[in-house]
């Protein structure tokens, strides 16, 4: 079994249901009816030594910062605000006590940077290296949530944001390529230390413009093909529109890796997917640049299923390759969500 296939699988075996239960496995939250108008989101991500970061390079302080950005940019992905985390630790006998304290001060000033707060968790002792996972309830106006379910034949696919530089930077970390260079630097922070987009999922979905939302961290190439699945449609992308900044080709040059394959498939890009009708464009584009961000279409939803890559040619010919779900997956190997 894949990832994909064992949540599936869990699926099956979940119920009864719930009548207060929204959206329950498949979404980047569950979505839960309060009271009135309001629904709670419900997130949970894991971070663990060797498999999400490697503690040779990755200063405590930014780790416990990106605990919280990860779990957080789900919450954004539906176009809700973080309220409460709940955070349990494990930690092997022995640990270094200074390199917790200075997790834990990253992760509660974080919590405090998003506007929410630590309620609770469970501490435990782990028979190697440090495991995290937090738990993070948010809130929206269930007018306002986005789900994956909502793209339409027709509608532009967006992103918000560069894709492939969290994976440049790991292999920049990894390899120990060491340059005061400000454009590897910020590569490098980028798996260090991302920023969830969680004020423009808000701002997105308040705008009632977006049809579906997910936030990215297994790379396009699989998020959209969940998207694409729970929609019902299908996606075409140009690889000419994949948006990426000028590092990341020398970073691959350097590292004898394809910069096409860290878009598509390198993971950890924690910025929005979305998709919208065509007419939007100039609303979106301000609702980006009102977050200091550039949103970029990459591609179109079709009617069918599958997603294809279309990459020009020289001379005016295009190749057309299927991508779906060849992003991250935890049993297949690689690095990411
Ligand atoms: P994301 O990348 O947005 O965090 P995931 O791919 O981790 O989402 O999960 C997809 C969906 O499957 C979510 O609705 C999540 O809650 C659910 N899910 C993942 N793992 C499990 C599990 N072990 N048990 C139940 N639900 C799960
Ligand atoms: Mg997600």
């Amino acid at each position: 079994m894949n990832e994909r296939q064992i949540i599936e699988y869990i699926a099956t075996l979940a119920g009864p249901a719930d009548a207060r239960l929204v959206k329950g496995i498949g979404d980047d939250c569950a979505v839960v009816a309060q009271d009135g108008h309001q629904v709670w989101l419900l997130t949970m991500d894991t971070l663990i030594e060797g498999v999400h970061f490697d503690r040779s390079f990755h200063p405590p302080e930014k780790l416990g910062r990106k605990a919280v950005s990860v779990n957080v940019s789900d919450i954004g992905a539906m176009g809700g605000k973080p309220v409460f985390i709940l955070l349990s630790v494990g930690m092997p006998q022995g640990f270094d006590e200074s390199w917790f304290r200075a997790f834990a001060q990253g992760l509660t000033d974080a919590c405090r940077e998003y506007g929410c707060l630590l309620i609770g968790g469970d501490t435990v002792a782990s028979p190697q290296g440090f495991t995290c996972t937090l738990t993070v309830i948010g809130e929206a106006d269930a007018a306002h949530v986005v789900y994956r379910s909502g793209a339409k034949p027709g509608d532009t696919i967006w992103v918000s944001g560069p894709l492939g530089r969290a994976a440049a930077g790991l292999e920049l970390l990894r390899q120990g390529i060491e340059s005061d260079n400000d454009a590897f630097a910020s590569l490098r922070e980028q798996h260090l230390n991302p920023t969830a987009r969680v004020k423009l999922g808000r701002l997105l979905g308040a705008s009632g413009l977006v049809h579906a939302m997910m936030d990215l961290s297994d790379g396009l190439a699989t998020d959209l093909a969940h998207l694409c699945k729970q929609s019902g449609v299908g996606a075409r992308i140009l690889s000419q529109d994949l948006p990426g900044v000028p590092a990341l080709a020398e970073v691959a040059r350097l590292t004898g890796a394809d910069p096409e394959q860290w878009a598509l498939g390198g993971g950890e890009d924690y910025e929005l997917l979305l998709t919208a009708a065509p007419s939007s464009q100039g609303r979106l584009l301000d609702l980006g640049h009102q977050c200091g961000l550039t949103l970029a279409p990459v591609g179109t939803v079709v009617a069918g299923e599958g997603v294809v890559l279309i990459r020009q040619r020289p001379g005016g010919m295009s190749e057309t390759v299927a991508i779906a779900y060849q992003g991250f997956d935890h049993f297949r190997g690689g690095e990411g969500g």
